[in-house]
């Protein structure tokens, strides 16, 4: 078989990038998919379907893959790394916060040697992308596939409120569009699930084009390697149903996220030269940067137990607000995150709610690396978040921060006590490092893996177009290829990546 285009991994970009290929009818596009695909919504599964269902992304639930991380350094905690194993990837169960990356992100993506990923250039993609159904101007798109809302603020849970009244309070200021360039401050966070439904790529994107004849969708179908003629990309050695098949293309693109992708690439015999002899995998080229500059927010969850009477209610959203502000001292605006979320009584029954603190631009990053040479064992996923003394310094103060949000009175009827951490833990820097690198862990932006850059860098694995270098027909396309992650949520930010490049391969 041999098709124009083959992109592997049907998630956030994969799903944009095949369905934008194939409106031109004169390309044919195949898109391979390891999980599942449910190709309309009447049989998608309630899991995925509906935006207050947590079920999809917990453990061994069977469209995550379930990766878990390695304890490094100081952090001895392994932690769960989420990412969908379905049509639609991690967008079919992702937590639907629709944030852009900032414009600051962009610029510095520029000046990284990328001077086609600057703001001015990404934003047309931005509003491509979506139907803001709020917001009208020069920064929303109103066609787009992907619908954005926000909860009117007379919806929000008294819990979210309270965080909203309580960061007013503390001279933050009202942010009404947290997509704006210049957004800062507490707002209604933006989301793509309109009618409660989790608008995943899956949904927004192919199901549109499903019909398209050069379109070929196969779900069950694991790519095992990439197959070389040289120093070209010829095809891809894939399982589907108990057999194994060879396909090829013009053009490979690998779509399937920062752990799959740089683990692809790695097996195939692209990556640390001898990293690869180590494993035994005859090297195709040398490209040392595969599988670094793992990228990724640590986060921690400040705990406070319900007050009696309040409702958890298990379909009520578990987003609403969120803050966003600059520790101190620091050159990059809007480095923190601070967001108010509840547990949900039908996976948790603590009571408890949670205010969500992460750094938004961590200096640290980790490796990812083989465990073993068969494509079903995961690799070594080593984020090694805290180890910058700037990190925890950020997101001590985002703690301290929150703690300090929680004392205010609009908390009153609603939180009974904090129970994590504790005034003493709060109180000395040495004591709160040691509560952070217990209990952080990441957020589910994990990204870098397969950076762009240009060949003056040694560690860039794609030219600027998502090419790898020194090889043909071989692209890169999603979060790995991010310089650095952006002080965002990532799924917006990968989507205008996938509409980007479709725009020059159009
Ligand atoms: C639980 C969770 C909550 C999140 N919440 C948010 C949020 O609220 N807002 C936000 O902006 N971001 C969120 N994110 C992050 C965001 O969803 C991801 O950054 C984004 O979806 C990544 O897109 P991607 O295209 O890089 O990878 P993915 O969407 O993960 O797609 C990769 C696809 O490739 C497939 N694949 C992998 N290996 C192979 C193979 N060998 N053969 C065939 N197919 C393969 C996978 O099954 C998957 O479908 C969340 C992520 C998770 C996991």
């Amino acid at each position: 078989m041999h098709y124009d285009v083959i992109v592997v991994g049907a998630g956030s970009a994969g799903c944009a990038l095949a369905a934008r290929l194939a409106e031109n009818p004169h390309r044919s596009v195949l898109l391979l998919e390891a999980g599942p695909d449910y190709p309309d919504l009447d049989r998608l599964p309630a899991e995925l379907k509906y935006h207050s269902h947590e079920a999809a992304s917990q453990a061994q639930a069977p469209h995550n893959w379930s990766f878990v991380n390695t304890p490094v350094s100081q952090q001895s905690r392994t932690a769960p790394t989420p990412r969908g194993k379905v049509v639609g990837g991690s967008s079919a169960i992702n937590h639907m916060i629709f944030l852009r990356g900032m414009p600051e992100d962009f610029e510095s993506w520029a000046a990284l040697g990328n001077d086609a990923w600057s703001y001015s250039q990404v934003l047309p993609y931005f509003r491509a992308l979506e139907t803001d159904l709020d917001r009208h101007d020069d920064f929303h798109g109103t066609t787009g596939p992907i619908p954005v809302r926000r909860h009117p603020r007379a919806t929000w849970h008294p819990w979210q409120e309270a965080f909203y009244q309580a960061c007013l309070a503390a001279d933050f200021p009202e942010d009404p569009d947290m997509n704006h360039p210049q957004a800062t401050g507490v707002g209604a966070l933006p989301l793509n699930n309109p009618h409660d439904i989790r608008m995943s790529t899956a949904l927004a994107y192919l199901q549109p084009n499903r019909h398209r004849l050069n379109l070929s969708i196969r779900g069950n179908a694991l790519v095992r390697r990439i197959v070389f003629d040289g120093t070209r990309a010829t095809g891809v050695a894939v399982d589907s149903g108990g057999e194994r098949f060879v396909l090829e293309a013009d053009e490979i693109i690998l779509c399937a996220g920062a752990v799959s992708s740089p683990h692809l690439l790695l097996l195939s015999g692209l990556g640390p030269a001898a990293h690869l002899r180590a494993h035994g995998i005859p090297v195709v080229r040398d490209v040392p940067g595969v599988g670094h500059n793992l990228r990724n927010h640590p986060s921690v969850g400040i705990r406070a137990r319900a007050a009696d009477g309040v409702v958890l209610d298990p379909e009520a959203p578990r987003n609403q607000v969120s803050l966003r502000c600059t520790a101190q001292g620091s050159a990059a605006r809007n480095d923190l995150q601070i967001t108010p979320t509840s547990t949900n009584p039908l996976y948790d029954t603590s009571r408890e709610f949670r205010i969500g603190c992460r750094v938004e631009l961590p200096v640290g990053a980790g490796r990812l690396s083989l465990a073993s040479t068969d494509p079903h064992v995961q690799p070594i996923i080593a984020y090694d978040s805290l180890q910058e003394p700037h990190d925890r310094e950020r997101l001590r103060e985002a703690v301290r921060l929150a703690a300090a949000l929680l004392r205010h009175t609009a908390f009153q009827g609603i939180i009974a006590a904090r129970l994590a951490p504790t005034e003493p833990v709060l109180a000395s820097d040495a004591a709160l490092d040691a509560w952070l690198l217990q209990t952080a862990g990441n957020a589910h932006h994990t990204s870098g893996t397969c950076k762009m850059g240009p060949t003056s860098d040694p560690m860039a694995v794609v030219d600027q177009y998502g090419l790898v270098h020194g090889i043909q027909g071989l692209r890169v396309v999603e979060a790995s290829i991010m310089p650095n992650v952006t002080r965002s949520n990532t799924n917006a930010t990968t989507i205008m990546m996938a509409e980007r490049v479709a725009a020059w391969l159009r």
